[in-house]
């Protein structure tokens, strides 16, 4: 059985941990990125007019949908009339920015409306409206007014004209997905047939060949006079490997061929969200079959520890299986920050059509690694790649603001709709995916459950029941053993609690520190340290005197430190191990006939979890992975 998301406003958060993330969002991040794009300009490129200091770049309109949709989860929580009156600017400039037809496109509408539609393989226009639909509803659930509602619907509406299977329309479909998403979204808040007739369009239609093999991108690059095939055309892009390189954007077969997840992560994420959506409304098997392959690809042999994804920074995204690199040095790990938001949305979709644990592990480690780091303690910084080594005098700083700025918006958004994360409901069954102090009310019942926890510093965890309910609560699969006080039944890593009325649940999760080891494929002989859903990482700044970039960790027995407090967090639980320095010989030439030779005196390493890097200066020595000595 299915089940529901809980909406937003139906959850409270009171993790000291997360709700000061949450605040952090509400009153730093969000107000950085609309103080970002205003002062540079972005802001105003729906409205722009001659004389305006930057001409719109194809992709600002999705950072303006984006912190709008934002802003609205945080105002379903909170009201905020400074907020409120930007989303309501934005809805403005949206609103004055369509043309009589529906369309809306900064963009083009500056340079060229003639233009429009011409290069959906580059160009975003869809991309934008996607973000515009999910803006919509958000700022729907939020207000009721209709006043989005009515021109993302007369967008809509024009893009139905436009594209399609029917005779004299363009058989075409975005080059980044995002549109399917939001028309899923919308097409569930509104049940308007239309939306969902676009989105099934747009998913099975990308990749189909024709008779000579050629998809939709072919035929678009020769009616702007361009050759695909040909290396030194113009359509031949710096991300691609070789011309009609279209595995880049996931075109190159239909979705129900596809057998390994390739090319731009965060297009591949937000395609198998809006697929994995699609399957819950159509129910074919067959892209339920070829989800399920993309999904083990995945897991198995292409994501980093941290619930990072893109091995490869030309195109943004995966590299063969079992390689990830550590480093950005030599154009890998890339890791993008919405590559992380995006495989934690679509986690929480896989969960909505099956309570199965792996889903809400992944979910759980990219939530707490591949996307918290990406955030400052600031608040108003922000990593767009997040590798998960950086080297002695290279300390990766974050930016307060890109000229793509698809990471900020992602962070926030995700921020505002945490708590849908947290839980999900069927008819008498609510399942606890993640362990966030928090309460919810399950709409159109009377029932109430509330998860009482210190975690991650604590691997203990109460659920309060008010009402009569059955649940199904995860059980991490890095708590080597638990203890829960009622008895349940197991099914795919959940616990299965019976409904009772006012149930009380006590859990205890083992929680320690643990080594983790990597494939041998990976070529990594090196040791990882986690502790639950926390990957650790060794920095300069906790380990004086330390040459990080040339230390191994003997494979001993790891321990914790003592509680210390970093940045606003004063209970993070450090890791202790014994490592050795590798000894480097001034005389050594770059090859020489002597092998390796650590000294032989022990140092302790002081491990910090991975999230935490780069928050309080240092020289930029910071690693994930270290390389493993075995203990004598
Ligand atoms: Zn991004």
């Amino acid at each position: 059985m299915t089940s529901q998301v809980v909406p937003v406003q139906d959850v409270d958060i009171s993790s000291p941990f997360w709700s000061r993330y949450q605040q952090r969002s509400r009153e730093k991040v969000i107000p950085a990125i609309i103080h970002a794009q205003k002062s540079t300009g972005h802001w105003y490129c729906l409205t722009w007019k001659e004389g305006h200091k930057v001409k719109p770049h194809p992709f600002w309109d999705s950072d303006i949908y984006k912190v709008v949709e934002a802003s609205c989860y945080f105002l379903m929580m909170q009201h905020d009339q400074a907020m409120m009156a930007n989303v309501e600017e934005a809805v403005d400039m949206i609103t004055a920015a369509q043309h009589p037809d529906g369309y809306i496109n900064s963009y083009y509408t500056v340079r060229g409306l003639e233009k429009r539609w011409t290069n959906l393989r580059d160009m975003h226009e869809l991309y934008c409206l996607g973000h515009l639909i999910e803006a919509c509803v958000a700022y729907e659930t939020l207000t009721g007014n209709g006043r989005l509602v009515a021109p993302v619907m007369k967008a809509v509406r024009h893009i139905d004209t436009v594209f399609g299977v029917e005779p004299g329309k363009m058989r075409g479909y975005p080059g980044h997905q995002e549109i399917e998403i939001g028309l899923l979204r919308l097409y569930k808040l509104t049940g308007e047939d239309l939306l969902l007739k676009l989105a099934t369009y747009f998913i099975h239609e990308r990749g189909q060949r024709d008779e000579a093999g050629e998809i939709y991108f072919d035929h678009e690059a020769r009616a702007r006079g361009g050759d695909p095939y040909d290396h030194m055309d113009l359509e031949m892009r710096v991300c691609y490997q070789y011309p009609r390189d279209y595995g880049y954007h996931q075109a190159d077969c239909p979705i129900e061929e596809a057998t390994e997840v390739k090319g731009h992560a965060v297009r591949a994420m937000y395609f198998y969200t809006a697929a994995t959506d699609m399957f819950r409304l159509s129910g074919s098997q067959q892209l339920k079959d070829a989800l399920d392959r993309l999904w083990r690809d995945m897991v198995d042999h292409k994501m980093y520890v941290t619930g990072g994804l893109g091995a490869i920074r030309q195109w943004e995204g995966f590299g063969p299986a079992y390689f990830l690199h550590d480093t950005e040095v030599g154009g890998t790990c890339y890791a993008e920050t919405c590559a992380s938001f995006a495989l934690i949305i679509w986690c929480q979709n896989l969960l909505g059509l099956e309570l199965k644990s792996e889903y809400g592990d992944i979910m759980e480690v990219a939530l707490y690694n591949g996307f918290l780091g990406a955030l400052g303690l600031d608040g108003t910084s922000f990593y767009y790649e997040n590798p998960l080594r950086t080297y002695t005098g290279r300390l990766k700083h974050r930016s307060t603001w890109f000229e793509v700025a698809c990471c900020p918006p992602n962070t926030a958004k995700l921020l505002g709709q945490l708590g849908t994360l947290i839980y999900s409901s069927q008819p008498g069954l609510v399942a606890v995916h993640l362990f966030i102090q928090s309460t919810v009310r399950i709409p159109c019942t009377d029932v109430i459950v509330s998860i009482e926890t210190n975690m991650p510093w604590s691997g203990e965890v109460t659920i309060r029941v008010q009402g009569t309910t059955a649940l199904a609560i995860r059980v991490p699969s890095w708590a080597a053993k638990y203890t829960c006080s009622i008895a349940g039944d197991m099914k795919s890593g959940y616990l299965f609690v019976p409904s009772s009325t006012d149930a009380l649940v006590h859990l205890k999760f083992e929680l320690t520190p643990r080594k983790i080891y990597a494939h041998p494929k990976t070529d990594k002989d090196e040791v990882c340290v986690m502790m639950g859903p926390l990957v650790y990482c060794l920095e300069d700044v906790d380990n004086p005197g330390i040459d990080v970039d040339n230390v191994a960790f003997l494979d001993g027995p790891i321990r914790f430190g003592e509680t210390t407090k970093i940045g606003p967090l004063d209970q993070v639980v450090p890791i202790l191990a014994t490592g050795r320095e590798l000894e480097m010989d001034e005389s050594s030439t770059l090859y020489g006939s002597r092998a390796w030779k650590y000294k032989e005196k022990e140092r302790q390493l002081v491990y910090v979890p991975y999230f935490l890097r780069a928050n309080r200066g240092g020289n930029g020595g910071m690693r994930v992975w270290t390389k493993r000595l075995p203990q004598c």
